[in-house]
């Protein structure tokens, strides 16, 4: 056979960027599927955003992620957008057919997969509570609406953007959509199913917060579960096993999104073993 030294490109665009662990865990994920593929982890200011995707587009990228604050103002620099990235307005995976650059979301498919995986839970018929309405929140509640949660609940801080993520998970859902102003302690009431963190609260350095919610009246067995990945171990989560509930963290939702992300751009399975390992060892320093 000959020679062929050709590596393929992915990779994420960023600002900041170089904290951003996906590219420890798609390298590794390369290397055990003896595929030369790189993974390029991009600083690049708002400003650059359409000049970079073109770059990427010259040097024949098969696809990136995208990362703050590129998540939403990339979508007019794509040639379309998928269905579920549209409804959460926002796209985290691109993918390369042909020439054309096609948008996707799989932070919410990745928080899914970790919730039937990982969690052993299937949210059909859940009754689902989500805390905050930024992207992480938007994507896990489409997701989780589009696999037939019975009810889902948004509890968020800001009203305004609470409001407009109800309205459009109202105008794509099937089921029964909820809001919640959240001044004070929310009060995690009986019945519910799955509790899920998708605020920021909790995230380095800001190690010792938590979310302002009392679990004193949560049913036993409600899944706890946080968007917050850095540190793995938050503060909600000790809290939530020190009452004896089931937890998933945030590390479940980041190698899922990863793993779909593998799929996606390879087509081939992903070594998901080798990926947990190489996220856990670039977060904790394999602590
Ligand atoms: P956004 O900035 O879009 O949204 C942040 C949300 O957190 C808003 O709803 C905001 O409320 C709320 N919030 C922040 N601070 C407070 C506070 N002190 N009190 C109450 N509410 C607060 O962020 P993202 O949605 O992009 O990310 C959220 C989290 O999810 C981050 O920690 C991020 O790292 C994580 N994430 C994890 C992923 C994974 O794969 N595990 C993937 C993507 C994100 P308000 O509207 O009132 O400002």
């Amino acid at each position: 056979m000959p020679a062929d030294y050709k590596a393929e490109l992915v990779g994420v665009l960023g600002q900041p960027v170089a904290e951003n662990p996906t590219g420890a865990m798609q390298e590794a994920a390369f290397a055990a599927a003896g595929l030369n593929w790189r993974y390029l982890t991009m600083e690049v200011p708002p400003a650059q955003l359409a000049r970079a995707v073109e770059g990427l587009r010259a040097l024949g990228f098969r696809g990136f992620n995208l990362t703050i604050p590129h998540k939403v103002a990339v979508m007019p620099y794509l040639d379309d957008v998928a269905a579920e990235a549209r409804m959460i307005g926002a796209v985290n995976t691109v993918r390369r057919e042909g020439d054309r650059f096609i948008g996707e979301n799989t932070d919410g498919k990745g928080f899914l997969r970790g919730l039937r995986l990982d969690a052993g839970v299937d949210p059909r018929g859940k009754r689902v509570v989500v805390l905050g309405a930024g992207g992480a929140a938007r994507a896990i509640a489409t997701e989780i609406g589009l696999a037939e949660a019975g009810e889902i609940t948004v509890v968020n801080r800001s009203e305004a953007r609470g409001r407009g993520m109800t309205e459009d998970l109202r105008r794509n859902l099937a089921c029964p959509i909820r809001l919640l102003p959240w001044n004070g302690t929310y009060m995690v009431p009986e019945g519910i199913d799955i509790l899920v963190n998708a605020t920021s609260i909790g995230l380095f350095p800001d190690v010792h917060s938590m979310p302002a919610v009392d679990l004193a009246h949560a049913s036993a067995g409600m899944l706890v579960c946080d968007a917050v990945f850095n540190p793995p171990e938050t503060r909600l989560l000790a809290a939530a096993r020190e009452r004896g509930l089931p937890t998933l963290d945030g590390l479940s939702m980041l190698v899922y999104q990863g793993v779909i992300g593998f799929e996606i751009w390879t087509g081939r399975t992903a070594p998901e073993q080798v990926m947990k390992a190489a996220l856990r060892e670039a977060l904790t320093g394999g602590a």
